[in-house]
């Protein structure tokens, strides 16, 4: 029996197996502080591979298991059973993989999309408070540091009223089909695996999420979205999307999502236009925040400097100067997740009603962002009142 630190939650994973994209952020973040033990895992797809592969990260053999059905029924059965699954296999399976977690009374850090319906989303959501579980969803980029600076600006009034709301996640790398070599990239475009979008649910929803943590107070009022398959071999899901967007206060979002941004690397960006001033942030650069007030020079805030709010300071690791990216980002939101376990379990309750954390809300909102999306694209781009 594996003696626990204290607080650190037992934890287990779907998915992530050898050779896949995001396995390995999800166990070097929830490892960093302590606050998750991985003890078990159902790695793979090909039980063989998989259970080798648990083995290799120092697993007890007989908790690498050929499959999640038996994870989660033998887990329940021992007294140091999981407490927790992260979810990272391909986005059709979310939906059940978190359904089945839940029932077996686990904490659930599971991939986007959390699920293809708002329907489904919803099912989860009553599911998950009925037993008094949390949900968390991995937008990895909203744990960086100068998006708690953005917060706190805006709503300090910085930057004045807010008006415009420029997002982009435009990468290039799939500008060609590179899907016919690479497996990762295959389901993606695939609708029996990937569901009802390609880049606007594999992109897009990860500045929309960013902009809901920076401007918790604008609800989006209707939408119209054009979406294209430039690689024809990938339609009917899209490669490219445009998106425009109103919300209630009368401002303005555009969203461009794009896997065939030829020559660029991520390209995902988040700028806010107010009255007053402008703040820009690019996740390439992810440790400054540019801080634009009309009529003056810009300014380039710095992360982890005392010059910054102090939510923006709470999550530091290592001070100013030294650059910090999305291993870190992603330490300080599974950080959040096992405050909010914790949390919910009664343990060091303190402090964790001002936590900000994608959960199963966000999950929600980035599933209900994509079907209006393409009720509009679907509809010959016309504008649709946000349902
Ligand atoms: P991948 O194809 O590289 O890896 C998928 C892994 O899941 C493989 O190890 C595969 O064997 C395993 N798997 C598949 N079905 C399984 C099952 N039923 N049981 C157990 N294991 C199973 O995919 P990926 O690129 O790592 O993406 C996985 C998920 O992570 C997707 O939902 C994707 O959208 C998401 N993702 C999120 C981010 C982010 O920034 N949050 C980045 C990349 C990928």
């Amino acid at each position: 029996m594996s003696v626990k630190k204290k607080n650190t939650i037992r934890w287990g994973m779907v998915g992530g197996g050898r050779g896949s994209q995001i396995g390995y952020i999800h166990r070097s973040a929830a490892l960093r502080d302590d606050t998750f033990e991985l003890v078990a895992g159902a790695f793979d797809i090909d039980p063989q591979r998989g259970r080798a592969f648990g083995i290799d990260l120092g697993l007890d053999e007989a908790r690498s298991y050929p499959d999640y059905g038996t994870m989660f029924a033998e887990e329940q059965k021992r007294a140091d059973g999981i407490e927790a699954v992260s979810i990272a296999t391909p986005n059709n399976t979310h939906f059940s993989i978190c359904k089945a977690a839940l029932e077996h009374g686990l904490h659930v850090v599971c991939e986007k999309p959390l699920c293809f319906t708002v329907e489904e989303a919803k099912e989860l959501k009553a599911l998950a408070e009925a037993r008094g579980l949390i949900v968390g969803v991995t937008y990895g980029y909203a744990g960086h540091q100068m998006i708690e600076q953005a917060r706190a600006m805006v709503m300090n009034g910085d930057l004045g009223e807010i008006r415009i709301v420029n997002l982009q996640f435009a990468h290039g790398f799939h500008s060609a089909p590179v899907e016919e070599q690479n497996p990762s990239t295959r389901w993606r475009v695939d609708p029996k695996f990937a569901g009802p979008s390609y880049v606007l649910g594999d992109v897009g929803t990860h500045p929309l999420y960013i902009s809901e943590v920076v401007l918790p107070h604008l609800k989006i009022r209707r939408l119209m979205c054009v979406r294209q398959s430039f690689v024809k071999s990938r339609a009917p899901l899209e490669d490219n999307a445009v998106t425009l967007m109103e919300y209630d206060n009368g401002a303005i979002a555009n969203v461009w999502s794009s896997a065939v941004n030829a020559g660029s690397m991520h390209g995902q960006k988040v700028r806010i236009v107010g009255s007053k001033a402008s703040i820009e942030w690019w996740d390439e650069r992810p440790n400054q925040l540019s801080y634009e007030i009309q009529g003056e020079p810009v300014r380039i805030l710095e992360r982890g400097m005392d010059y910054l709010y102090p939510q923006a300071r709470l999550d530091d690791r290592i001070g100013g100067g030294h650059p910090e990216g999305l291993f870190e980002a992603w330490a300080n939101l599974y950080r959040r997740f096992a405050l909010a376990i914790n949390g919910n379990r009664g343990l060091a309750p303190e402090g964790i009603e001002d936590l900000v954390f994608p959960g199963v809300d966000a999950g929600l909102e980035g599933v209900r962002w994509v079907e209006n999306c393409i009720r509009s694209a679907d509809a010959g781009g016309l504008w649709v009142d946000y349902e």
